[in-house]
């Protein structure tokens, strides 16, 4: 029935459909990888949509946050699950600071009265959207507690261009709540940029215009924010340290030394709220004040002015400091001659509230891999390495589970993990890949051979033509020409973070989507009927996501020779100094062009005598950079990159059957493959927060969503920090280097294998 489906979306598309070309897997010699592929052929039979909709009818039916009663029964479930399919299972606990509501209060005191609700309310059709006594109420996680009284001023997405802006008009957010718009940063950038300009409290809405009535219908009627729909979330100081603000460092274990609350560095200052926009349309409207540049308005009906005022605006946030007990579900599959190389796989299991996508629609697709490794197993097969999956919890809150459990078993980790697997939240669409770079040739093997299931075509070749379509310029010729799909690094949204920035252990996230819009992100509505209604509501793509995860674990499991390339580590490194110098030229042609229009006088020129806007003030030059170092290092690193890869295909076409010395020789040279991650990092960290140790990437501290690359060097640059650039090039060249060294060695090694 296949083929014939596969030929006649080929002619009705115009498109020549190839059959997929049986290529072995990458790491493999033929004969090994001719018997991995039948195993993974039967792997990927297995996983089943129908199970996927009643795990997660089961897992979503009750809210499941940390600390809560559900919560604690899905890991119980989870657990025996995984012991049913045969698997050596644990629930491994932490106890962390998870603070929840106690009183939360916004009302406008003056031009008008307003009392925001802060409810969402239930929908008829809808049936958990009714649990209120089990629901977390809106709110952020780790605002501090005040009551507090000002005036109204609206920041747009509160990130520091936007204060520029409010300075150009004279605007001092000094004593004043700020209201922000969601988006255009991570959510606890805003709270913590709004303090250090002054504000006493900040609101956070979601504006109609990003995932409300401007974008689709809204829920029940369509899968967009109702205008009571709210989004909880972390507001946490997550790029300073991710994880329990009480342990940063160190696993959040019964006996461990904590800080007090007040001693924890990523609480923030001001007290915070996140808001519906049927909340925030009465504040808005009751600013006057200029109004704001169009890129600053929103979709709802009123005009966008900056106030400060006339609204005041009177808040109160108190929590529940307690700490709260996190159940990390941890199942093993002991590897057969390598079992001290791990191959970790992970998927949260709590959610804010029902988290029907946020997490489960992930958490589902791994659960039914587990399912697939335990036949297997019955069948005979066994990995060669061990096989570790985990449904962490405490994700929403700050990454707090996988954090928790990395720094505990932080020296094992070190040693031990080959990579790590991740994935979140799952829906319909295109194949999604994030990751390390020495990576993306191996997980473009993997994508060429999982089927699309709605297209039919492979889940790369869609990305793919998806790329020549929407690409610009190079994009569409590099989509059209590179061997492989090009995938982007890792920020900190999800738990790689502490397997990749803290210790450098190679790290994928995967997921599919781009068809599945919705505005139910983290609140009471992102539940099964959403999901089932709006989303992948077949759960075709999560039996994909299980195949295309499935494979890549099998893969990394079994290879013979660990599958990472560092060509394309390399030559997008090269690309990273590439931007970064250009960012240098921008920044000192900024600031050159400023100060010439400061000295003619542009500023007072078209400053509106009765709306005036303040002059920004004069900056000193930037400076010449000496990127000498840098490139050296990094042509050292495509050099020795590609004497590897060139080593690597030459010994894997060497070697066949079993020999006991060359065994021994790959052994050695897979421990320190599993290193070479790890070489990018510095022991020394990033400035002001040493447990981002990874050279090539972090979170953005300020206004980064996602990922910062070569972040030293690029936070000097953006911040004006010119007496610490040399110093932030040399640690991300002396990575570079060591990994270049760490390389060409290995392929002195493997041209050695008989
Ligand atoms: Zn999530």
């Amino acid at each position: 029935m296949k083929p014939i489906a596969l030929s006649l979306l080929a002619t009705l598309s115009g498109v020549i459909l190839l059959p997929a070309a049986i290529e072995t897997p990458r790491g493999f010699t033929a004969a090994s990888g001719q018997a991995e592929l039948e195993w993974e052929k039967k792997f990927s039979a297995i996983p089943d949509p129908s199970r996927m909709r009643e795990a997660m009818r089961r897992l979503s039916a009750h809210p499941h946050h940390v600390g809560s009663p559900y919560d604690r029964q899905n890991a119980e479930w989870i657990r025996d699950q995984f012991k049913s399919y045969g698997w050596d299972t644990q629930i491994e606990n932490f106890d962390v600071l998870f603070p929840t509501p106690k009183e939360r209060l916004v009302e406008m005191v003056s031009p008008t009265r307003y009392r925001a609700s802060l409810a969402e309310t239930r929908l008829p059709n809808d049936p958990t959207s009714g649990q209120q006594a089990e629901q977390l109420p809106p709110y952020v996680a780790y605002s501090a507690d005040g009551d507090v009284t000002g005036p109204l001023v609206f920041v747009n997405y509160g990130v520091p261009a936007d204060y520029e802006e409010l300075e150009r008009h004279g605007i001092s957010v000094k004593g004043a709540i700020v209201i922000a718009k969601y988006g255009g940063s991570w959510r606890g950038i805003k709270p913590k940029v709004a303090a250090e300009h002054g504000a006493v409290g900040c609101l956070i809405y979601s504006d109609p215009r990003d995932d409300g009535y401007a974008a689709g219908d809204v829920f029940p009627n369509g899968p967009m924010r109702p205008a009571q729909g709210v989004q909880r979330g972390s507001v946490a100081d997550m790029p300073t340290y991710p994880g329990d603000p009480l342990t940063p460092g160190v696993g959040a274990t019964k006996n461990a030394k904590r800080l007090t609350v007040a001693q924890a560095q990523t609480i923030t200052k001001i007290p915070t709220l996140p808001i519906s926009y049927g909340d925030a349309r009465p504040l808005l409207a009751a600013l006057r004040g200029a109004v704001v540049p169009s890129g600053w308005r929103g979709g709802l009906p009123i005009t966008y002015r900056f106030g400060p005022g006339p609204a005041r605006v009177h808040m109160r946030v108190k929590s529940d400091w307690s700490i709260k007990t996190l159940y990390d579900v941890i199942a093993k599959i002991p590897g057969t001659t390598e079992a001290d190389q791990w191959v970790i796989r992970g998927n949260h299991h709590d959610a804010w509230v029902n988290g029907a996508e946020d997490p489960i629609s992930g958490l589902v697709a791994e659960l039914e891999e587990a399912r697939a490794f335990g036949i297997l197993k019955s069948q005979g097969w066994r990995p060669k390495r061990t096989i570790i999956y985990a449904a962490w919890d405490g994700e929403e809150p700050g990454l707090l589970g996988s954090t928790e459990w990395v720094e505990t078993h932080a020296d094992e980790l070190a040693q031990h993990a080959v990579a790590y697997l991740n994935s979140d939240t799952n829906g319909r669409g295109y194949f999604g890949v994030e990751g390390s770079h020495s990576l993306e040739k191996f997980v473009n093997g993997v994508g060429r051979d999982v089927i699309d299931p709605e297209t039919k075509l492979t889940v790369n070749r869609r990305v793919q033509l998806s790329r020549i379509r929407n690409g610009r310029g190079d994009d569409r010729k590099e989509a059209r020409e590179r061997e492989d799909l090009r995938i982007s690094a890792l920020g900190s949204g999800s738990d790689y973070s502490s397997f990749l920035d803290h210790l450098g252990v190679p790290s994928m996230n995967f997921g599919f989507g781009g068809e599945d819009n919705g505005g139910i992100y983290h609140s009471i509505y992102d539940d099964f009927y959403w999901y089932t209604h709006y989303s992948d509501s077949t759960f075709v793509y999560g039996r994909a996501l299980s195949q295309a995860a499935g494979t890549a674990v099998m893969r990394l499991a079994n290879a013979d020779i660990l599958p990472f390339a560092f060509t394309n580590l390399a030559e997008t490194s090269g690309r990273y100094l590439k931007e970064l110098k250009k960012l240098r030229d921008s920044v000192a042609d900024q600031i050159t062009e400023r100060n010439s229009e400061i000295g003619e006088n542009v500023y007072f020129a078209t400053s509106d005598p009765r709306e005036p806007t303040v002059a920004p003030v004069r900056q000193s030059p930037a400076p010449q950079v000496n990127w000498d170092v840098l490139d050296k290092a990094s042509d050292s690193l495509t050099k020795s990159a590609a004497r590897y890869d060139a080593a690597y295909a030459k010994a894997l076409d060497r070697m066949s059957g079993s020999n006991a010395s060359r065994d021994a020789q790959v052994r050695t040279i897979n421990q320190r493959l599993l290193q070479a991650e790890r070489a990018l990092t510095s022991e020394e960290g990033l400035p002001g927060r040493p447990w981002y140790r990874h050279m090539i990437y972090a979170p953005g501290f300020y206004t980064g969503y996602g990922v910062k690359t070569m972040p030293g060097p690029r936070e000097a640059i953006e911040q004006h920090q010119w007496a610490n650039i040399d110093h932030e090039i040399g640690k991300v060249a002396g990575a570079l280097n060591r990994e270049a060294t760490l390389v060409s060695e290995l392929a002195r090694e493997l041209d050695a294998l008989r």
